[in-house]
């Protein structure tokens, strides 16, 4: 799906108010009758549908008649909700090029208000498999598209919750910035993902490295359940940092034991074939260490690791992720696995301009670097971004309005948690770039230039706005 972050400067605030609209309706309703949209709305001087055809025409909106006049928000129009909210935050003020496009997320720089380039990850769940899950709408309660935001943005916030909790515990991850809807934003690994890296000068360390943090995962009452040389970045340093965490699950699942061997397995295949390493034949041969090949292989079995599930439980609630997240995001995965070998229907489009589906983590497609700041937009949120936090994409009863002021109990401890969620945003931002001061990249060869030109054209196409 293409990103053209160009259309954000072309919509008004008018815009923004009934796109918010139709977000919240989708609350309850999967198509949201157009009166609907219109009464949430509350325009001072009407227009709701003029509006929701320019909507339309942006592809922001999915225009249903069949059983009543009604909309919904497509991928692109949550993509713009979350980066309306995340621009009005002061998170970042540009979106640059994407340089990663997995099976279920886009991946896209973009540049901060002080000139750091940080990562945006774009959740897009049932992206590609989507329709293999006509046995899974039983739990959605047959709220399919509104769904797959839904799933979207607890991804997301799943994400978002392990990497600051993870990274609060020492483990290499990202900095996590913060998160809206179904978008994550952290910071930028120097680096490359392992399945790139041809060559390593220690592939011994790498490896334990590697093999080491399944483990202290592990003892953290976590498994990664998706390890591998995709979601392993290293640098020129040879350091290692790990990514993509809304699989992971706790120790005291029903398949832990499984998922930890998978990861396990996994890295070792890895390294076996392209670093020809022997890790256990290596250390049976050498007979002086024999109690230690002993130990060291008895630490990589699940059974005998100290583990402490529950461990992180807290850092994870204070993120604003709950059991409940946790219970309906594992639904999909588990129901994903089980439901991968069906076949496509093609009843449901929510991705209605998803030609270029393919999963590869390679190739990076260029997008235009643009400046996001709007000609008629203030920089503080206003009403029609009320949208902001209250990322009203979750199930729930209430119709609200598109200012937001519904007053139910669920937004004011929505307030109180964004409130801590933007003093974590601030420290999170801080150490986004002090991380960045500290990395020395010898293989910059390949990326230089490329913050400066970034820079220079986001800065002249500031100018021109
Ligand atoms: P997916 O869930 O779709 O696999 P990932 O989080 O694994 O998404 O990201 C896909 C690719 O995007 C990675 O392999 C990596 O190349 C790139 N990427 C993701 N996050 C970062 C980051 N913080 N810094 C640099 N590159 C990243
Ligand atoms: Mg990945």
């Amino acid at each position: 799906m293409k990103l053209d972050v160009n259309a954000l400067r072309y919509l008004s605030k008018e815009d923004f108010r009934v796109l918010t609209a139709v977000e919240l309706g989708m609350r309850n309703h999967e198509i949201v009758p157009a009166e609907l949209v219109d009464r949430i709305a509350r325009l001072k001087h009407g227009g709701t549908y003029k509006l929701l055809k320019n909507l339309l025409k942006h592809k922001l909106v999915h225009h249903d008649s069949s059983k009543y006049d009604g909309f919904r928000l497509t991928y692109l129009g949550y993509d713009f909700l979350a980066i309306k909210a995340l621009l009005n935050r002061g998170v970042f003020s540009a979106v640059g090029r994407q340089i990663g496009v997995g099976k279920e997320s886009d991946i896209f720089e973009v540049l901060s208000e002080d000139g750091t380039i940080l990562v945006m990850k774009l959740h897009r769940l049932g992206r590609v498999s989507f329709r293999a899950v006509k046995s899974k709408r039983d739990y959605l309660c047959h709220r399919s598209s509104y769904s797959w935001l839904y799933l979207s943005r607890l991804a997301a916030l799943k994400e978002y919750a392990f990497m600051k909790a993870l990274g609060e515990h020492g483990f290499p991850v990202p900095t996590a910035i913060d998160c809206s809807r179904h978008c994550v934003v952290m910071s930028l690994v120097q680096g490359y993902p392992l399945v790139q890296v041809k060559q390593l000068q220690n592939p011994d360390d790498v490896f334990e490295t590697i093999i080491g943090l399944i483990v202290r995962l592990a003892e953290h009452g976590l498994i990664h359940c998706d390890f591998n040389e995709f979601n392993i970045m290293i640098d020129d340093n040879e350091k290692v940092t790990m990514i993509d965490f809304p699989q992971m699950v706790s120790v005291s699942h029903r398949n832990a034991k499984m998922y930890f061997d998978r990861d396990i397995e996994c890295v070792f295949k890895f390294f076996r074939k392209r670093y020809n390493l022997s890790y256990e034949e290596e250390r049976e041969q050498d007979e002086g260490s024999a109690s230690v090949a002993g130990e060291e292989r008895d630490k990589l079995r699940f059974s005998s690791i100290e583990k402490s599930a529950g461990f992180l439980d807290k850092e994870l609630a204070a993120s604003g992720f709950t059991r409940k997240n946790e219970e309906d995001i594992q639904k999909y995965i588990e129901g994903e696995k089980e439901g991968s070998d069906d076949e496509y229907d093609d009843d449901d489009d929510d991705d209605d301009d998803d030609e270029d589906n393919e999963a590869s983590d390679s190739e990076p497609v260029g997008v235009q670097i643009s400046s996001l700041k709007m000609a008629d937009e203030p920089e503080e949120s206003s009403g029609c971004n009320v949208v902001g936090d209250k990322e009203p994409l979750a199930p729930g009863n209430e119709e609200g309005t598109a200012d937001g002021s519904d007053g139910s109990e669920e937004d004011e401890n929505d307030e109180e948690l964004t409130k801590r969620l933007n003093k974590e945003r601030k420290r999170a931002i801080a150490s986004a770039q002090g991380r960045r001061k500290l990395i020395t990249s010898r293989n910059s060869y390949k990326d230089k230039g490329r913050k400066s030109s970034l820079n220079s054209k986001v800065q002249r196409q500031a100018l021109q706005w």
